[in-house]
């Protein structure tokens, strides 16, 4: 996935159980994990992300390499070089929320229509495992940002909501973000000074165009579906002015690839890629 930029990564494995399972609106299924491993979760970003693995059919933990040497990049390719009938499936979510009493995360999969885990999702249950890196993290506004933007679709909403919900006093945000209809609208509670607006998938990139951007100087935080991104990015930087250093953007998904595909794609440099 395309990214401007990021922090250093944190290259522990660890392993979770499912404690439990909601539906915040029809569209999100909320999985609330636990376990000694999650004691230590080093807190990042607000938009702090995991790659989750899946166990495959039939296991009860999924089979991951185990990090001997720190080096992400190795790892990695040591992951991608598994047999297909043991590797993982590996797909990237927000830490929604954490609670540390007791120790807890929350993490929100969007119900699209196919993948691993969209299916992992519907059939979780309390007592499943997974295994997980991270998090990482990306929204990064400066001093000197006297306002920032969050935008993006129903996949944006789960970081959408933990930066809004721990927004230092006073902090001038506006957020625009796309969701089927309006039962996927969420209420968060915070103590910035938050300006929300809701539109249909469809209507994003436009609902931006005729978007008022907040401040002198705001910080602009997009994501969604990568080639969205890239034209709201586009949008802002070449339209509005906005200095492209005080764009955070990530393509969260791409239409027609699934993320193994996308990643792939990036490592061996067919990806599409990120502009300047
Ligand atoms: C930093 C980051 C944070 C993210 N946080 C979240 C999060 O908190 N919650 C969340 O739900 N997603 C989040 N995503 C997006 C999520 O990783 C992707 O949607 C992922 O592809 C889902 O995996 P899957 O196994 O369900 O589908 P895949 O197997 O990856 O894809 C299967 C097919 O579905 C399509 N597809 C994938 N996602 C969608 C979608 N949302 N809508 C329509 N079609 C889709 C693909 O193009 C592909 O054709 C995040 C992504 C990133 C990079």
């Amino acid at each position: 996935m395309t990214t401007a930029s990021t922090t250093r990564p944190e290259v522990r494995v660890r392993r979770a159980v499912v404690r439990g399972v909601e539906r915040p609106t029809p569209r999100v299924v909320r999985v609330t994990l636990a376990g000694p491993e999650l004691a230590d979760l080093p807190v990042v970003a607000p938009d702090g992300y995991l790659k989750l693995f899946f166990p495959r059919p039939g296991e009860m933990v999924p089979q991951v390499p185990t990090l001997d040497d720190g080096d992400v990049g190795s790892w990695f390719r040591r992951y991608l070089a598994m047999p297909d009938d043991v590797r993982p499936p590996m797909r990237t979510f927000t830490l929604r929320r954490r609670r540390e009493d007791p120790v807890e995360i929350d993490v929100d999969f969007v119900l699209h229509d196919e993948g691993p885990a969209r299916d992992w999702a519907l059939r979780a249950t309390p007592g499943e495992h997974l295994a997980f890196t991270g998090p990482y993290g990306l929204y990064a506004p400066r001093e000197d940002h006297d306002a920032v933007v969050l935008a993006g679709d129903e996949t944006a909403v789960p970081a959408i909501g933990a930066i809004v919900e721990g927004l230092p006093p006073g902090r001038r945000v506006t957020v625009l973000a796309s969701v089927r209809d309006v039962t996927e609208q969420q209420v968060w509670a915070t103590d910035g000074d938050v300006t929300a607006h809701w539109t249909a998938p469809e209507r994003l990139a436009e609902r931006l165009r005729d978007l008022d951007l907040p401040g002198e100087r705001p910080y602009v935080w997009l994501a969604g579906e990568a080639s969205e991104v890239k034209a709201m990015r586009r949008h802002v930087v070449r339209e509005r002015g906005v200095d492209k250093r005080d764009v955070c953007f990530t393509g969260y998904w791409r239409r027609g690839r699934t993320e193994e595909q996308e990643v792939r794609a990036a490592m061996d440099g067919t990806a599409d890629p990120a502009e300047d």
